[in-house]
């Protein structure tokens, strides 16, 4: 356990008091995003406190509708984390004989007292939980530790997210890193020469595959009602986030839940894909890339499963070794990047621009929001563009290269404010992740940790005919363009005469891409010279 004091001064993590005398009763292990029996800090911790003492491990997983619309999440990924509570749950019933109640809290202020009356009637003394670093989450966990010291209750944090633990890695001036490339360098160097098996986050204690202990067999007894209570129970779904009707049954389908699917997906792509990885990571067409984030998103399986297996397959090597391996590591690193980035300057979960000079660009105007209506619907006339958006809204899942096409297109080419980019995908990603999502707009954006400057403003066109040479990709997602062979597929309205393309029905492009970016040049530069 820990607590980290982040650079702007706010404490990330309560700290747990250093000489807890509470005594223990039963403890208490509430689920968040990390819905997986194994390789699960906090839950690995709370069973080997419940051990030594004779006590019971119970479960809990909070559910507040107000919540989810307050950070956008999107009905499929709320549905996907249903679906895998149940997977769960299952799986704690029968391999820890461990109950999960799921308390359904309106109001997210209400959460502390609801937690607090549930650990008073199952008579709980110790909570354990993995830590989010979102500013809300923390203030949250602050207010829940708070009460419960209050009570003379235990709170432990526990560190889960990350494969290198945020603010483990700092510059030699003790300084967070901003920029990716030294920040890999040095997680690569930390995960290569971390030695002592007792620091947290250390590779050695990756290494060890924890081994939860089931309740003692009186436990299901005494908390048989946790067991069955309709009161304690996974909805089908929330009322206030319907599923989309064409959505219905993508989970199972496309994204089937629990911890042995997730793994799966693991072995499949270590065996058939990762080879290869490096070349086809970024053609949108090929099925070249794990497809694991609906899984990392909700802690079905965590980082550190991914690595360690990664790294296995590639002689325990991290930078040398299969080219495929090395990439997909560096991806994972990514993930770290932007979660260390979010704790130690929480202003991007305030909305804040990371560099903060850019919070100056004049976007553009945007009467009644025409411009921004296409791009949502995938009707900008740009068909890599267009072909993202539509493959979000259909399946809950874009490919990384078309994010950074679409959240490109919208920033630069229509220069309308990212947050509201950052926002609609939040409504529709299956894997919306805070740290991730704000990470890939801003860099987008250019209001991030990019390395490069502003003047980074892909080229709609060109970007699908390198990354989509055949045409594959756009004629998958826009039915319109499906007899359009290469190179017009690119570029329908510049390449086809009018009547040919007045046929098809597509959309005539929303901006003139030329235009609009000497136009986002020009506000950027007079942005950043104020
Ligand atoms: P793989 O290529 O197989 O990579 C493995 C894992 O590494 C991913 O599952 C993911 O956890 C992580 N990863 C890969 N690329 C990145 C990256 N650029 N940044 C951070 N982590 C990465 N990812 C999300 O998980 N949730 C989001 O909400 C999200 N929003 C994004 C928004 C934009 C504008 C951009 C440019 C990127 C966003 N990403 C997001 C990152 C990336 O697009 C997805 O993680 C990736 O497409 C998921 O596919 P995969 O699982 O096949 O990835």
């Amino acid at each position: 356990t820990a607590s980290a004091t982040t650079t702007a001064g706010t404490t990330a993590t309560p700290a747990t008091p250093p000489e807890d005398t509470t005594p223990v009763q039963n403890v208490l292990m509430w689920f968040r995003t990390d819905l997986r029996m194994d390789d699960n800090r906090a839950l690995s911790a709370a069973t080997a406190l419940a051990r030594t003492v004779g006590k019971s491990v119970l479960a809990v997983y909070v559910i507040s509708p107000q919540d989810h619309r307050m950070h956008d999440d999107a009905p499929i990924k709320v549905q996907f984390r249903l679906r895998n509570l149940e997977m769960l749950r299952e799986k704690l019933d029968k391999e820890l004989n461990v109950p999960l109640a799921v308390l359904t809290v309106e109001r997210r202020k209400e959460i502390p007292m609801r937690l607090l009356e549930f650990a008073k009637n199952w008579e709980v003394s110790h909570l354990f939980w993995n830590v989010e670093y979102e500013v809300d989450e923390s203030r949250r966990d602050a207010s829940i530790t708070e009460l419960f010291t209050h009570h003379r209750l235990s709170t432990r944090p526990h560190h889960d997210q990350c494969i290198v633990q945020p603010g483990h890695i700092l510059t030699k001036g003790l300084t967070p890193y901003t920029v990716f490339t030294p920040f890999k360098a040095s997680w690569l160097n930390h995960l290569e020469t971390q030695k002592s098996p007792t620091t947290p986050g250390s590779l050695a204690l990756l290494d060890q595959a924890p081994t939860p202990t089931s309740n003692p067999s009186t436990a299901r007894n005494a908390h048989a009602s946790l067991f069955t209570d309709p009161a304690f129970a996974i909805p089908a779904s929330l009322p206030s986030l319907p599923l989309p009707a064409h959505q219905k049954n993508l989970i199972q389908t496309l994204y089937p839940p629990g911890e042995p699917a997730a793994h799966a997906r693991l072995t499949a792509f270590l065996t058939t894909k990762i080879a290869s990885y490096h070349l086809a990571r970024d053609q949108p067409a090929k099925d070249g890339c794990s497809a694991l984030s609906p899984y990392l998103a909700a802690g079905v399986i965590s980082a550190r499963q991914c690595l360690r297996a990664a790294r296995r397959a590639n002689g325990g090597k991290l930078r040398t070794g299969k080219e495929g391996v090395v990439g997909w590591v560096s991806e994972l690193a990514w993930r770290d990047f932007y979660r260390h980035v979010l704790f130690h300057f929480p202003r991007v979960c305030m909305g804040r621009a990371f560099k903060q000079e850019t919070e100056k660009v004049e976007w553009a105007e945007d009467p009644r929001g025409v411009k921004f209506k296409a791009w949502c619907e995938g009707k900008t006339g740009f068909p890599i563009v267009d072909a993202g958006m539509r493959q979000m809204k259909e399946i809950g899942w874009m490919h990384n290269r078309v994010r950074m096409c679409a959240a490109m297109f919208l920033s630069k080419d229509l220069l309308l404010d990212w947050r509201m980019g950052e926002k609609f995908f939040m409504q529709h990603l299956i894997d919306g992740d805070f740290a991730s999502n704000n990470g890939g707009w801003q860099w987008a954006a250019s209001t991030g940790t990019d390395a490069q400057p502003y003047f980074r403003v892909f080229n709609p066109h060109l970007q699908s005919e390198r990354f989509d040479s055949e045409g594959e990709y756009v004629r998958r997602w826009i039915p319109e363009l499906k007899e359009v062979r290469v190179p017009a597929v690119h570029d329908p309205s510049g390449a086809l005469v009018k009547e040919e393309f007045e046929k098809l029905g597509y959309a005539y492009p929303i901006v003139d891409h030329k235009q609009a970016r000497e136009r986002a040049l020009a506000a950027y530069k007079k942005a950043l010279a104020k």
